[in-house]
């Protein structure tokens, strides 16, 4: 066993998207394949920010994906509770440490005084600095009154971060900042430090946004003489133009939209692994075992991530692909159309089979299938839309349907018979499948897109294709 233990740590404060789970992915993903623990912790102490059901949420975002956790709420471990303000009493005491090590201090200001010094920094063009206010006899602390702070000790830092390499920072970046707030909350600068230094945490997988702050949390870890976690920090993902941070106006969803949706937990989990990570090679599309066995913090990149929502739609339809025939029917049961209602298991079999090449996601499969168990409206729309059809002109189309209705009245309806009639079709009418085999598909589905005709009308069986096409000849 190894002792690798990564976590993901949301704060409960609405849905969870793309970016997040990414990181929640990554952190999973090096568990999983180091043999390690993957824990999750919910960062619930600012609870102006906090929404109601959230916590709920993530949690079923992450077992819906399949990302379960070996620690955390509802999965008790060694080092609990996981949710921090259940740990205000852990977060007290390393408080009281601090005091007693002369590195903390209470903050006696009111927030007029706290405006007031900032107005002068800004007067001076220097940055506000609460460091350069430290009260000389700060009074003593109490507990859910007044806030605490860290006395810093000014200093520049290089460090390492597993992705972004070596970095660093001037002294100027170090703050008396707040480790409990007045409400006897910890901030999340102090919380994740005791959090992840208690729960063993061997890297810390996290947003940039948490970069600028780091030299505050070297100068943490240094008071309480903690060895900190690896640092890993992955790129931002980018919207759809690659040039800001994705953001909901971008489409960026909440992930339990695209599971209803109907996209494989597998096809999502390989597309937020590929926003900020390949593993070199031109292997686009990976299984969940593939991702686990291929990960490496080596190569997370350090640039931006685009996210595509088209590359997605690209993935989740491999791997509808890859399903098999059971797999399919199995996954596509709350998807049938209400039409589908009475018809055999063994023909909707056969329905899935037909359509699974050209399938994205699974809640496409009423608009691709529902003319096989109904007829739908005749729906002129689809050869007035189609340049090719209209410009033939109605009395030539109808001639041609007719061709056909009395070619195919001929056939068997086998696979092989019905293919052949098909193309000798296109013999004796001259016409270019573009045109014949369109219009024989708009009459006998009255659909925008269908599986390969032969195999359609073989499905739909002689009785109803030809019903349709004269349906059809009738409506020209
Ligand atoms: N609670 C922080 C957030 O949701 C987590 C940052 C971290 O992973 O340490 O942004």
């Amino acid at each position: 066993m190894n002792s690798l233990r990564t976590r993901f740590a949301p704060s409960p404060t609405g849905y969870l998207h793309v970016g997040g789970i990414r990181t929640a992915l990554f952190a999973w993903l090096l568990a999983r394949q180091q043999n390690g623990k993957f824990i999750l912790r919910i960062e619930d102490t600012d609870k102006d920010r906090e929404v109601e059901g959230s916590t709920q949420h993530i949690i079923k975002c992450l077992i819906s994906l399949g990302l379960d956790y070996d620690e955390g709420p509802n999965q008790p471990g060694p080092y609990g509770p996981y949710r921090q303000s259940e740990r205000l009493s852990i977060y007290r005491s390393y408080a009281e440490t601090l005091i007693k090590l002369g590195r903390a201090y209470a903050d006696p200001y009111s927030k007029a005084e706290l405006a007031n010094f900032r107005r002068q920094a800004a007067k001076q063009g220097s940055p506000f600095l609460y460091r350069n206010h430290r009260p000389s006899s700060p009074p003593d602390w109490k507990y859910g009154s007044l806030p605490l702070r860290f006395k810093s000790d000014p200093k520049a830092y290089r460090w390492q971060d597993e992705v972004m390499g070596n970095l660093s920072a001037g002294e100027e970046a170090i703050d008396d900042f707040i480790l409990i707030k007045s409400d006897g909350f910890p901030t999340y600068n102090f919380a994740h430090i005791v959090d992840d230094y208690e729960m063993k945490i061997t890297h810390i997988i996290r947003g940039q946004e948490f970069i600028a702050s780091t030299p505050n949390y070297l100068n943490l870890y240094e008071a309480l003489n903690i060895t900190r976690p690896l640092f890993v920090t992955p790129p931002p993902v980018l919207g759809p133009s690659g040039n800001k941070k994705l953001s909901k106006r971008d489409g960026a969803k909440d992930v339990l939209e695209y599971i209803k949706q109907g996209y494989l937990e597998a096809a999502l989990l390989n597309f937020i692994a590929s926003l900020g990570w390949n593993d070199g090679t031109t292997q686009e599309i990976y299984t969940v075992d593939e991702l686990i066995k291929s990960f490496s913090l080596k190569r997370i990149v350090k640039s931006g991530a685009r996210f595509d929502e088209r590359r997605l739609l690209w993935m989740s339809g491999a791997h509808i692909r890859m399903l098999s025939t059971e797999e399919l029917t199995k996954r596509a049961k709350s998807f049938w159309p209400k039409e589908a209602i009475g018809y055999p298991e063994e023909y909707k079999i056969r329905v899935l089979s037909l359509v699974q090449e050209r399938l994205k996601f699974l809640a496409e499969i009423p608009s691709l299938t529902r003319f096989f168990f109904v007829d739908l409206p005749l729906d002129p729309s689809l050869i007035d839309n189609n340049p090719k059809l209209s410009a033939i002109g109605k009395p030539e189309l109808k001639k041609l349907l007719g061709i056909a209705l009395d070619s195919l009245a001929q056939s068997d309806f086998s696979l092989g018979d019905l293919q052949s009639n098909l193309n000798s079709l296109l013999d004796v009418t001259g016409q270019p499948p573009g045109i014949l085999f369109s219009l024989i598909r708009i009459a006998s589905t009255q659909a925008p897109a269908s599986p390969p005709l032969a195999e359609s009308l073989k499905l739909l069986g002689k009785e109803r294709t030809l019903k349709r096409i004269k349906q059809q000849i009738g409506a020209l």
